[in-house]
């Protein structure tokens, strides 16, 4: 082994050497891949293989499309068979709401270029004649799907890895890392010392011990999975001489089981309801390419669906049954990129389907590593999207949950229950006591809605409006109508000071910074001039400001903001989590409330659109922003938590005799969407511009020089490629719910990125983007909800209060 390396990936499953190939592909040769044992000695030796592109994040999906299409790729620049099978893959559906989801991914399909296509159950018997297609209403049939030889895949990326110069270095196990002060990493192994540059966990069952290495408690858990093998099968072996094909592969919702061909038999796995956790505290040392026990009571009510939607199966022996551990983090998507507060410290671990994504998480972490962006929307999949509060009892439940619901649907308004509640404010039990019905917002409970007395505070989970529909509807006329009060503890805020502090953020951020007393809106840039932040800045005084945020980006964000801090130590950034909790009052008797509960003069003169102040209300000290997110008068009011009580009960109060509403996150989302405002992380990406976010307002060029600048100023001369807008759609009970293609002239064009009923103005409103030169010519629209294309038409003016006079009132 050598003793310097730019780059040591610790881990050769298939993720590991995924990710070595990629980074010779993008011009790092220097790399050293350190392997315990053999490559595939995790996970990846056990595995079924499958492989598909179906994701219900559609960038995600892009990624596994990119790692399906790999295969040819490094079979040719190797010479190592990846043993592929591209049999095609049907998902049957066994009730109507299936189906409708069905339709739905076939939908976010049509715009990545997928080639799905949806079928009756009769077809999918023509396609899968094993199937009783008594038991099905319809099916997707997706021609990219599969499965390979998992060994012969690995050592595929490995050799293409060495030839391009990677070295790999095996039964070599890595038992501690430790920085350098320069930032360097002291890689210590059983056979010696390697320093290096950057270190990579791809430590699958190992890449929690890893992460313990350097202090980090990765948020992932290893689950036993079992499949098993079937004797050869005289049905199998029909199928293979009539159609002249490989059975299919199959995925049967209902029964929580996938199957495909092996041998002439049958391979059936199974996502079994009683999911069980493997060595849920620590991975032992000693683990090598074994297996775990066979449980076959758990997994016996998914088999005898088998046996019945697979009548075949039950005629025939099981050869072998295999029962293996492998990785999933809370909400089953990869954990990928470098880790906040560690130099040059990267992961691709949790990966739980290394055959469909592995090499798309080993293209965005090269890309990310050389040149300092991974290259696609990876917020999926990045090890920033969990807090704190993702501790490993959290894990352990949530894992559970996931894997257990492998196949089930997740309802657009269904709250999962595993690990709840986690985080709460001092207003949680009066919030539930006035009917809140709560959500999960990063680990905080937040009120989406309130049931008024006599009405059951539950969801009844639905892909159509549902029956929260009247009740977001009034809270969303109290707040136009009237007043209402909601809880906005879940933003993400913080502090900046320091002499530094306004230079800092002039040159992160897109607009111009505000007077002491003033606040702006503004967007953050990387160095491709893409979205990565959007922000409410607030000047409190020489040296101090005071933002707001995405709550799901903190970490996200910190890592960029120290990543761009000035090295003299002349700024001091700090996310206050918890320690700040807000409520916000809107609507036109919001001053009125706010007036009574302080001497200030709170006038439209005194008190103006867009001002900041710290001042007390009913006695408490509090920072109060006038802007508020539903569009109207009103006031963003932040306190410490425990004042969070006082405050809410003066302004309750204060707010009787104008009839104040609770209202939830629900009519705070439908009162922005008659605002045409964006959201982050749906119409706000990194995958868009600022002009094509319809957001170039808050960009300010004129300024000084800041990150992403003359991007910026391109797109402002082109105009970008594509352009945010709000569509009217003529929806009948379903509103679209992000993701869903945009048509115009019988093609797709573009997607949509979040929508839903707008109570106040009473229309179904879609916000997407299509290609600007779209927009000139006044083209028609139609956006495809649950199978049905629905005429859509662009909305160039918001429809509630164009001018904006409410909320400047
Ligand atoms: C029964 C079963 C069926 C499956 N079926 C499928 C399927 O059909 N399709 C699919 O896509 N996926 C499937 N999977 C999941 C798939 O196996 C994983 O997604 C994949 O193997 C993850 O690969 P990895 O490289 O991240 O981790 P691993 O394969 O666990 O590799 C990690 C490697 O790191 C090494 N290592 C760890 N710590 C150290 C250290 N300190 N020093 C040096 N080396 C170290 C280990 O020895 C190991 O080789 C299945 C898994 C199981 C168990």
């Amino acid at each position: 082994m050598k003793s310097h390396t730019k780059v040591a990936v610790i881990g050769g499953g298939v993720v590991g050497c995924s990710v070595l190939y990629h980074l010779t592909k993008a011009g790092w040769k220097d790399v050293t891949l350190i392997e315990r044992a053999e490559l595939t000695s995790g996970s990846t030796w056990h595995a079924a293989g499958g492989f598909h592109t179906l994701n219900s994040d559609p960038n995600v999906a892009k990624l596994q499309a990119y790692t399906v299409g790999l295969y040819k790729e490094i079979e040719e620049i190797s010479g190592q068979s990846c043993g592929l099978h591209l049999t095609g893959g049907l998902q049957l559906a066994d009730t109507p709401e299936r189906l409708d989801w069905l339709k739905m991914a076939h939908a976010r399909g049509r715009y990545l270029g997928m080639e799905t296509e949806i079928i009756s159950a009769a077809e999918a018997k023509t396609l899968m004649p094993l199937i009783d297609e008594s038991y099905f209403v319809g099916a997707l049939w997706d021609p990219i799907e599969g499965h390979l030889d998992p060994y012969g895949t690995t050592h595929a990326y490995a050799k293409a890895a060495r030839m391009a110069g990677a070295e790999i270095v095996l039964h070599t196990r890595v038992t501690e890392l430790t920085q350098n002060a320069g930032g360097t990493w002291k890689v210590v192994t059983e056979q010696g010392t390697i320093e290096a540059e950057h270190v990579v966990n791809c430590g699958g069952l190992w890449a929690r011990e890893i992460g313990r290495m350097v202090g980090l408690e990765l948020p992932v858990l290893a689950m036993e999975h079992h499949y098993i093998l079937t004797e050869d099968m005289p049905e199998v072996a029909d199928v293979v001489a009539t159609t002249g094909k490989e059975v299919v592969h199959a995925i049967d919702f209902s029964g929580e089981i996938y199957t495909r061909q092996e041998r002439q038999g049958l391979l059936l796995g199974t996502y079994e309801k009683e999911a069980t956790p493997w060595s849920p505290k620590e991975t032992p040392w000693d683990f090598g390419q074994d297996l775990l026990e066979p449980n076959l009571d758990r997994i016996a009510p998914s088999l005898e669906i088998g046996f019945k939607h697979f009548p075949a199966l039950e005629k025939t022996g099981i050869r072998r049954i295999v029962n293996g551990p492998f990785t999933f983090a809370p909400d089953g998507n990869p954990l990928v990129g470098p880790v906040k507060g560690l130099k040059n410290f990267w992961c691709a671990c949790a990966v739980m389907a290394g055959f469909s994504q592995g090499g798309g998480v080993g293209l965005a972490l090269a890309n990310w590593m050389v040149e300092g962006d991974p290259g696609f929307d990876v917020w999926a999949m990045d090890v920033a999207r969990f807090g704190d509060w993702a501790t490993l009892g959290y894990t352990n439940a949530k894992v559970r949950e996931n894997y257990s619901r492998r196949f089930r649907i997740r309802f657009p308004n269904e709250e999962l229950p595993a690990a709840r509640p986690m985080q709460t404010t001092a207003l949680y039990d009066k919030m539930i006591a006035q009917g809140a019905v709560m959500g999960d917002s990063w680990g905080l409970e937040t009120p989406l809605w309130f049931a008024p007395k006599g009405v059951e505070p539950k969801d009844v989970v639905s892909f159509r409006r549902s029956n929260d529909f009247p009740h977001v509807k009034a809270e969303c006329r109290a707040v136009r109508e009237r007043v209402g009060v909601t809880e906005i503890a879940n933003f993400a805020k913080y502090s900046i000071t320091g002499p530094g502090a306004e230079a800092f953020l002039s040159r992160i951020m897109t607009n111009r910074m505000p007077r002491t007393g003033r606040i702006v809106l503004t967007p953050m840039l990387n160095e491709t001039g893409k979205l990565i932040g959007d922000f409410t800045i607030a000047k409190a005084g020489e040296e101090r400001f005071m933002m707001w945020g995405s709550s799901q980006a903190q970490i996200y964000h910190m890592r960029w903001f120290e990543r761009h801090l000035p090295l003299d130590k002349s700024v001091v950034i700090k996310p206050l989590g918890m320690s700040l909790v807000g409520l916000s009052i809107a609507g036109p008797k919001a001053r009125d409330v706010l007036a009574k509960v302080t001497d200030d003069d709170v006038s439209g003169a005194a008190f103006r659109f867009l001002d900041f102040r710290e001042t007390h209300l009913a006695s408490v000290p509090v920072m109060v922003n006038r802007v508020t997110y539903t569009g109207d008068l009103g006031y963003e009011i932040w306190v410490a938590p425990e004042y969070q009580r006082r405050l809410y009960e003066k302004l309750m109060e204060a707010g009787e005799e104008f009839s104040i509403a609770n209202f939830g996150m629900r009519a705070l989302l439908s009162l922005r969407l008659e605002k045409n405002w964006p959201t982050w992380f749906r119409e706000l990406r990194p995958i868009y511009g600022p002009y094509e976010a319809d957001v170039g307002r808050f960009v300010d060029l004129k300024k000084n020089d800041f990150i992403g600048r003359e991007k910026a100023a391109e797109e402002k001369e082109s105009g970008g490629k594509l352009r945010r807008v709000t569509f009217a759609v003529d929806a009948d009970d379903a509103d679209v719910l992000g993701d869903e293609p945009i048509w115009h002239d019988g093609k797709v064009v573009g997607w949509v990125t979040s929508g839903g009923y707008a109570h106040y103005v009473e229309r179904s409103l879609a916000q997407g983007y299509v290609p600007k030169e779209l927009l000139a010519d006044g083209a028609e629209f139609e956006i495809e909800i649950i199978g049905e294309r629905r005429k859509a038409a662009i909305e160039p003016e918001p429809i509630f209060d164009p001018e904006g006079a409410r909320m400047r009132g």
